[in-house]
């Protein structure tokens, strides 16, 4: 009989409940008890919901972090929350964010906000964690009040619960120390506070843990290795079981390793690595547990329960009792529930599962292996024709665009002229000063803006009233901008709500769904669209915006696109066919988009690339083979212009080191890329390698409220000056300006316009 279960479910709730509970209650305007009620009724939910499985999660739900909750749980939130009065919860919420609920009374002056801790992204996913700090002084200590009574609540309704906690080696892992002391050389201190958590669960009569340790599938140095050996020799005798589990992707070298940790089971991701699932059954312990997520936790497609059957019954011959199925990963990387969709197209929803039908899918195949297929024959019948309907449908497959990308030419890619030559073309008819001034697309999104987005979108204006009034608000974005003295005007865009979905909708073999949400961190949520099929552009999608904003000026005006890279990563994709083919497929279509622009008039055209870096695969061995195609859809996109025509890109992020030689690779004539806050950190990549074009680090870190004085900038530049010739150097923001006010991009502009004047008069 195999075993069923979940490793993680979204919480955040199918109506985004706990979002909004969260908001209220940081506002103020909802009290402690009521967010707790939201958040055990989401749990109750959710247990419901996975109450068909053996053994469910608990532990998994999150008021705001998993991370920052076990570093709670090991007492390891920073010093500078300790001494704070009121409810731990809220000290939870100060490291997440600076602050809690606004502090009353006799409280309101001690209890304000502290520095918030760095978040950054868990793994290869969308989901950001909340960094735990380590010094050579961290001392950890046990608080398991809250995995405890989450595990009361959820056997008071029922559940065989299975409690899941991170492991050790990747806590550490995911950790930084602060003042630069080895995290590794905290492992004895912190093993004697798991060995409590272990023993207080034992405690309870758990029987089995889940011992999150997902860093087993990225590349590990000797220390680390060792850690496992350390850490899992010392746990041993832990009165309950172990789970180890990995996932988002293959154990590869790892393997013997993990099959060797003296624990009673381990979970593997055997979504892409059959073959690394066979080899490493040879490795393992007859007595061990083998979990297999046979049904993908980071995508929404429907899984072919036949071919995993297929694949899985002589496994299950083998394995008996020892095998357990389960989702890949967490399912916090999906959405709550397709049958809350009543927009979304019939016949694209018939191919999809999120994480309600994921587990109804585990379901099915464990009956199949436990009882025989024949007890669950309607549902393989169903999903085999919902599987063939999708790979038969010609929404999916677009002959047109096969032969398209058939027919590309090295000769696309390459610009016509080398970068020297570009620049002395696009000098003479742009004429820029030195150090010219620009911004990175976006303006201030006023509650104007959106509402008329919004009524435009439900009907409620037309579209001769929509194109008037976002037409309005082009003008005074342009209006400001000849005011404030900057070089490359934008249009501002006003007409997007969002970089990739804006170009989705607009795309065949895209699709939307109404509640799609999926945790990025904290309160917020993000609703990547999906792209289902072969994508084709059917008309030109912003010419008509820009060549307006372009009549109104004759300061050059910037078109504004997002680039096929971006749109893949922030996008939902099919796994029909490799990343890289509908990377391609992205580039064609924006790509005609460039040229399109171009044949209008619009001369000067940036492609962002927010999110390039972030598609890193989490093996560095597979770094170069991604940056090659992501590159190369880059390069297909902009590389067709005359020299004349100036492509910029843009990037949100500053560590990019260690990928230097493949952004300038890119060859865009401009970069901007994100850097004020780390104090031009960014800079020291350009001691290893000069890049060669223009570049546009960021003096105005558009992330918080504050207005940086003509000074700061000033001073910025000049760092910069050290490294980047002078004569290759752009002022601008570090990012698009949507999130601030007006009150605040103006001044903070004239800073930067100022600034920018002060060093050319400088170097006159
Ligand atoms: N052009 C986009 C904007 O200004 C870029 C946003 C981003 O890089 N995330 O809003
Ligand atoms: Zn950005």
């Amino acid at each position: 009989m195999a075993t069923t279960h979940n490793l993680g479910f979204p919480r955040i709730g199918a109506r985004r409940e706990l979002k909004f509970a969260l908001e209220a209650y940081w506002k103020g305007e909802l009290c402690r008890d009521d967010l707790l009620g939201v958040a055990s009724d989401l749990r109750r939910r959710h247990w419901q919901d996975q109450a068909g499985l053996d053994l469910v999660p608990v532990g998994d739900f999150s008021l705001y972090d998993q991370v920052l909750d076990m570093s709670a749980t090991l007492g390891n939130l920073p010093e500078r929350v300790h001494g704070f009065h009121g409810d731990p919860l809220d000290n939870i919420f100060r490291v997440a964010r600076g602050r809690s609920a606004p502090a009353s009374g006799e409280h309101a002056e001690c209890c304000g906000g502290v520095a918030a801790g760095e978040m950054t992204k868990w793994f290869d996913t969308n989901y950001h964690y909340i960094v735990p700090e380590f010094s050579a002084s961290t001392r950890f200590a046990l608080d398991a009040t809250r995995l405890l009574s989450q595990l009361v609540e959820a056997r008071s309704q029922g559940l065989r619960a299975k409690p899941v906690i991170i492991g050790p080696v990747t806590y550490l892992a995911l950790g930084k120390a602060k003042d630069g002391s080895d995290k590794l050389a905290l492992l004895e201190r912190l093993l004697p506070v798991y060995a409590d958590l272990l023993e207080a669960l034992a405690a309870e009569g758990v029987a089995w843990v889940q011992v999150d340790e997902p860093i087993l599938v990225t590349e590990l140095g000797t220390e680390w290795r060792r850690a496992f050996t350390t850490a899992y020799d010392r746990l041993r005798s832990a009165r309950v079981k172990l789970l180890v589990a990995s996932y988002f992707g293959p154990l590869q070298e790892n393997a013997p390793l993990a099959a060797g940790l003296p624990v009673a089971g381990l979970h593997v991701d055997a979504v892409n690595d059959r073959d690394g699932v066979l080899d490493l059954l040879n490795m393992l312990d007859a007595s061990k547990v083998l979990s297999l997520g046979v049904v993908n936790g980071r995508n929404i497609w429907k899984t072919d329960l036949t071919a995993v059957l297929d694949w899985l019954e002589p496994l299950a011959a083998r394995l008996g009792e020892r095998l357990w199925i389960a989702p890949s990963c967490s399912l916090l990387h999906v959405p709550v529930d397709l049958d809350s969709e009543q927009r979304l197209d019939r016949e694209i929803a018939s191919w999809l599962a999120f994480a309600r039908q994921k587990l109804g899918e585990v379901a099915v195949l464990a009956t199949a292996l436990n009882r025989g297929r024949e007890a669950v024959r309607s549902e393989l019948e169903a999903n085999r024709a919902a599987i063939t309907a999708r790979r038969d449908s010609p929404r999916v497959s677009n002959p047109a665009v096969k032969a398209a990308l058939a027919g590309i030419t090295a000769e696309q890619s390459r610009r016509r002229s080398p970068y020297a030559v570009r620049a002395a073309r696009q000098a003479a008819w742009l004429k820029l000063p030195a150090f010219p001034t620009t911004t990175i697309g976006s303006f201030p999104q006023t509650a104007e803006v959106r509402q008329v987005r919004s009524q435009f979108k439900t009907g409620k204006i037309g579209q001769a009233d929509y194109r008037r009034a976002i037409e309005k608000e082009i003008a005074r974005c342009v209006r400001e901008q000849e005011a404030l003295g900057l070089d490359v005007l934008v249009h501002g865009e006003a007409e997007r709500n969002d970089m990739v979905e804006y170009f989705g909708e607009q795309l065949e073999g895209y699709a939307f769904s109404q509640f799609g949400w999926v945790q990025s961190y904290g309160s917020r949520c993000v609703k990547p669209p999906i792209l289902f099929g072969d994508i084709r552009r059917p008309k030109a999608m912003t010419v008509d915006w820009i060549t307006y904003a372009q009549s109104l000026t004759d300061k050059p005006m910037k078109g504004m696109l997002t680039g096929p890279v971006t749109l893949l990563n922030w996008s939902f994709v099919r796994d029909d066919q490799p990343r890289s083919v509908s990377c391609r497929q992205l580039a064609l279509a924006m790509r005609e988009e460039v040229l399109d622009l171009e044949r209008a008039g619009v001369r000067v055209i940036q492609i962002d690339e927010a999110a390039l870096r972030e598609g890193l695969p989490l093996r560095r061995a597979q770094w170069q083979e991604y940056l090659d195609w992501a590159v190369g859809a880059f390069r297909l996109t902009a590389n067709g212009v005359a020299d004349e025509t100036q492509i910029h890109t843009h990037m949100c992020y500053s560590n990019f080191n260690d990928i230097m030689a493949a952004i300038a690779d890119m060859d865009a004539d401009v970069i901007t890329i994100e850097t004020s806050r780390s104090d031009m950190e960014l800079l020291d990549a350009f001691d290893d390698f000069r890049y060669p074009n223009e570049i546009g680090p960021g003096v105005y870190d558009i992330h918080s409220p504050n207005i940086p004085s003509v000074e700061h900038i000033a001073a910025l530049l000049r760092k910069a000056a050290e490294r980047i010739p002078p004569e290759r150097l752009w002022v601008n923001p570090d990012c698009g300006l949507k999130t601030r006010q007006w009150s605040e991009v103006i001044p903070a502009l004239t800073a930067m316009v100022a600034a920018a004047r002060m060093l050319r008069a400088a170097m006159a």
